[in-house]
Formats: structure tokens, C-alpha cells, sequence
């Protein structure tokens, strides 16, 4: 027998896991889908997981290290109850309720769950490099978000990879707090749009270094300097700086739903205004999933509320 549940939440950055919070003390006895270990931040926790000092999440003056954050998250949802497994699901189905939810073989005639609602906080990923020792690296001078760690690079020269708008809104960012931002670009132009493409160039401490592609972080364990290759001539140097932020793009991981959930031109997924409502009823979405403009935790968390507020009242309105 499928074991049909109120709420199943499929993902355990601070959306799913306050969703979780929430869902918890309203009685909802909300089971989590996790995710599995791995070294990317497709993993329990998310993101934060690839984070060393979170300094920007309220309530802590003193900031807190992104692991542990993720273990307060945790331990708070199961205080009220949750249940967390440690698994990925492999398959939804949403075209009828109570939704399957499958874990392991997706080919599996019967989905391992049922579930009345479902809240989706499978976030998103940064794009990488693909370069040896990277996601060791990240928190260690390697970071994908300015605003979570520009403070840490204050008086040194550092340097972005991207041409596109997050690049510059990065670089302008960053340059408030480093001595020089070289702004690395492996074309000879800039995708990025004009209005941006004039602030960078009117920002004395941003360096736009052209045709220019990172082939190596130097440093153990952290970044000591870039070695980087000219895309024309093919000649590789090494650049000294103490810091590297890559802004190339986001992907929202939406493989599990995107036949069956609409979502926008850049992937993510489509949530009414103002909530966390998709267009299937009792289907909700919160955190970076469907957030392609703030994607900080904070706001992942404040969504996560709301997915589950939102499953709360779907669900009393179901019953009256
Ligand atoms: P994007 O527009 O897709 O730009 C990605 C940039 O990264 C491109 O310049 C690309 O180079 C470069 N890139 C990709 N892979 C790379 C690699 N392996 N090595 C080096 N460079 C690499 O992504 P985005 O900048 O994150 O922007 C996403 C969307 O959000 C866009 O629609 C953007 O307009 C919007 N956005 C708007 C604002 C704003 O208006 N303030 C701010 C942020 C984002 P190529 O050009 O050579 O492909």
C-alpha cells in the first residue's frame, strides 16, 4: 500500500526546511525528500552547504557558518516533527491527487508516496567552471554571490568570470569592497545590456580583461591566483589575485516537473503572483526553484513560509 501523506516536501535548502518549520506546527506532518550527499550543492542543505561564514542572515550578529546554519534548519524542523529522509525523489506524477512520488526506480509501477500537496524547493544551482579542486575551493576565496561574500575581499584585487548582466551587477558590487575587480570575459564583447555595460566602463576600479578563460585555480586550499588562457592566441599566464566569483548563469533544478509545470523562458518555474501557488492546485513552489531575481536564504526561507502556509489553508479549503 503507497503511503499517502498531507504534505511532501522535496528539497531541504532554507525553503524546503522552512517550509518544514511551518508545515510541522500546523500539523501537517510533512515528510522531506532531502536529497543525497554529494559534493555539489545538490545535497541536503543546498547551497549554504558550499558556504563557509553567512554573515548576512538575520539573527545572527556574529554570522554563522552556511553547514551549521543548514543543522539549525534541520534540527528545528524535526523538533516539531518532520520527517526527514535522506533520498532524492526520481519521478513525480501531478496530473492527479493525492500526486506520486517516487524514490529510487522511476519505472516502479506504484510511486513509493502519496502526498494531498506537494511543495517544491529543489532550488537551483550557479554554474561552474568544470575546473580540478573547484568545489573545495568554494568559501575559500571561490564564491558564486557577492553579496553573501564581497565583504571578505576588502583591499585586494580580485576578479569575476561572465559577460552577462550578474557579472557587472557582481563586479559593481564587489568593487565597493576590493581594490581592483578584473572583470574576465572570454569574448571580445559583453552579452550583458548597454545600461550595464556603461556603469562598468564608467567604474574606475572595474578591469574588463578580454577573450580571456580561466584553465586553473592556483592554491590547495584556497585561491592564491588564477592561471588564465587568451581565447585568440591561446597563451596562458598567471594572474595574482585573492579572489574568484563566478556569475555565468543559474540552472533551477526543474528536471523532476518541467513536463508537467509550467516555466518561464530561462527555466524556472512559473508561481502565481504574490504566493507560492503553480498552476496545478495543491502544487507549491518556493525558493531559488522558482527565484531567478533575489536568490538569497533569506528570501528562500520567507518563501518557504509561505509554500507551506499556502499548503496549510489549500488543504482546510479541501475539507470545508
Ligand atoms: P547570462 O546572461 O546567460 O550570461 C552568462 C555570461 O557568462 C555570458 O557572458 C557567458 O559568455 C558567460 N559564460 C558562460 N559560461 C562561461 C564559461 N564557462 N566561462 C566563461 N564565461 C562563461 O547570465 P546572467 O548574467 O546570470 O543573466 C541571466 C539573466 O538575468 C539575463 O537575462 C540577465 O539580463 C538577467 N539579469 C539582469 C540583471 C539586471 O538587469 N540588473 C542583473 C542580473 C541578471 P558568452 O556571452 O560568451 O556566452
Amino acid at each position: 500500500m503507497t503511503d499517502v501523506r498531507q504534505t511532501i516536501i522535496i528539497g531541504s535548502g532554507p525553503a524546503g526546511l522552512t517550509a518544514a518549520i511551518y508545515a510541522a506546527r500546523a500539523d501537517l506532518k510533512p515528510l522531506v525528500l532531502e536529497g543525497e550527499p554529494s559534493s555539489t550543492s545538490d545535497q541536503p542543505g543546498g547551497q549554504l552547504m558550499l558556504t563557509t561564514e553567512v554573515e548576512n542572515y538575520p539573527g545572527f550578529p556574529e554570522g554563522v557558518m552556511g553547514p551549521e546554519l543548514m543543522q539549525m534548519f534541520r534540527g528545528q524542523a524535526q523538533r516539531f516533527g518532520a520527517e526527514l529522509e535522506t533520498v532524492k525523489a526520481s519521478r513525480v506524477d501531478l496530473s492527479s491527487r493525492p500526486f506520486g512520488v517516487w524514490v529510487g526506480d522511476p519505472e516502479a509501477v506504484e510511486p513509493t508516496y502519496r502526498s494531498e500537496t506537494l511543495i517544491i524547493s529543489t532550488g537551483a544551482q550557479s554554474l561552474m567552471l568544470g575546473l580540478p579542486n573547484e568545489a573545495q575551493l568554494v568559501g575559500h576565496g571561490l564564491s558564486t554571490c557577492a553579496t553573501c561574500d564581497g565583504f571578505f575581499f576588502r583591499d585586494v584585487e580580485i576578479a569575476v568570470v561572465g559577460g552577462g548582466d550578474s557579472a557587472i551587477e557582481e563586479a559593481m558590487f564587489l568593487s565597493k569592497f576590493a581594490s581592483k575587480v578584473n572583470l574576465l570575459v572570454r569574448r571580445d564583447e559583453l552579452r550583458a545590456s548597454k545600461i550595464m555595460q556603461d556603469r562598468a566602463a564608467a567604474n574606475d576600479k572595474i578591469n574588463l580583461v578580454w577573450n580571456t578563460q580561466v584553465v586553473a585555480y592556483l592554491g590547495e586550499t584556497k585561491i592564491e591566483g588564477l592561471r588564465v588562457k587568451d581565447t585568440v592566441t591561446g597563451d596562458e599566464r598567471d594572474m595574482d589575485v585573492a579572489g574568484i566569483f563566478l556569475a555565468i548563469g543559474h540552472r533551477p533544478n526543474t528536471s523532476l516537473f518541467a513536463t508537467q509545470l509550467e516555466l518561464k523562458d530561462n527555466g524556472y518555474l512559473v508561481t502565481l503572483p504574490d504566493s507560492s501557488y503553480t498552476a496545478i492546485p495543491g502544487v507549491f513552489a518556493c525558493g531559488d526553484v522558482q527565484d531567478d531575481h533575489y536568490r538569497q536564504a533569506i528570501t528562500a526561507a520567507g518563501s518557504g513560509c509561505m509554500a507551506a502556509i499556502d499548503a496549510e489553508r489549500w488543504l482546510e479549503d479541501q475539507e470545508a
